[in-house]
């Protein structure tokens, strides 16, 4: 298929909401005459898709919002979260498997039980098809309740954060030894809680839209953080390394230079997420 033929099959699978882009590839492979698009309404899609991912914290024409009952939820559900992650210390927190948060909310009446209806909206929020509102990574952990095994994570000093042993922290560590000591672990492992908290409270700051959440955070189940990927910032840059500013650091320069780290998100991808240079792939292929 030529390029310009396989742009428009993904651009057309983006705005079509709900379809994976990439099975649209495949299908107009088979079928190349049933998904042409015409120039103009080419490049007024693809210009409409990437002007929302460069403007991904804005809310845009159709965003899927959570109607007012749901919107509810989503509120008690952060707040409660918050009040759990303070209960078990925010180290704990990244790896707090799902069970275990709700063990602990039960036992601590500061944090309080999960009542039914929030433990079923986290339900449909987790295994509702992420694509259904935009987001088209692949979901690497599927079940809700799964566990990070402690004995394989190690905590890296002074992050606060922990890397799974093997392959993540050997990756973390050579990125170190050829960037310098400004690099550091900005974000490591991230278990279901952890991410649920971060998307929702995302979703809540902007009034339930779970679209807009999910071009920078992905969904709880679909975040990499999961199994192996993650973040890194230069010292005493802050928050900053969590934006566009992080590419005009020495320690962007540096790494860009590494042949062998990937990002995940790079620009213009056509998985509904912003450009995120912090975000190190572990392992290429997947
Ligand atoms: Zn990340």
């Amino acid at each position: 298929m030529r390029r310009r033929d396989f742009l428009k099959a993904i651009t057309a699978g983006v705005l079509l909401g709900g379809v994976d882009p990439y099975s649209l590839v495949s299908a107009a492979q088979l079928y190349p005459q049933s998904r042409r698009l015409s120039n103009s309404e080419f490049d007024v899609n693809i210009k409409d898709y990437l002007h929302k991912m460069q403007n991904f914290d804005q809310p845009h024409t159709g965003d899927v919002v959570l109607g007012k009952k749901e919107l509810t939820l989503l509120r008690s559900c952060v707040t409660r979260l918050k009040r759990l992650q303070r209960t078990v210390g925010h180290g704990n927190f990244h790896l707090l498997s799902f069970d275990d948060g709700l063990s602990f909310a039960r036992n601590y009446s500061k944090v309080g039980r999960f009542p039914r209806e929030e433990l079923d909206f986290l339900e449909r929020i987790f295994y509702q098809d992420s694509a259904d509102y935009g987001f088209w990574g692949e979901k690497p952990i599927d079940n809700m309740t799964t566990r990070i095994n402690k004995k394989e994570v190690v905590k890296i000093p002074k992050s606060g954060n922990y890397l799974y042993r093997g392959d993540p922290q050997q990756k973390y560590e050579k990125v170190r030894k050829h960037v310098g000591d400004k690099l550091y672990l900005t974000s490591g492992i991230r278990g279901v809680v952890k991410q649920f908290y971060l998307f929702l409270n995302k979703a809540n700051a902007n009034q339930g839209n779970l679209s807009l959440a999910s071009r920078s955070l992905a969904p709880p189940g679909y975040s990499f953080h999961g199994i192996a990927d993650f973040d890194v910032g230069q010292i005493g840059y802050g928050s900053l390394n969590f934006t566009g500013r992080f590419t005009t650091t020495e320690v962007f320069k540096k790494l860009d230079d590494l042949a062998y780290v990937t990002i995940r998100y790079p620009k213009n991808n056509f998985k509904g997420v912003r450009f995120e240079p912090w975000h190190i792939k572990v392992y290429p292929g997947v």
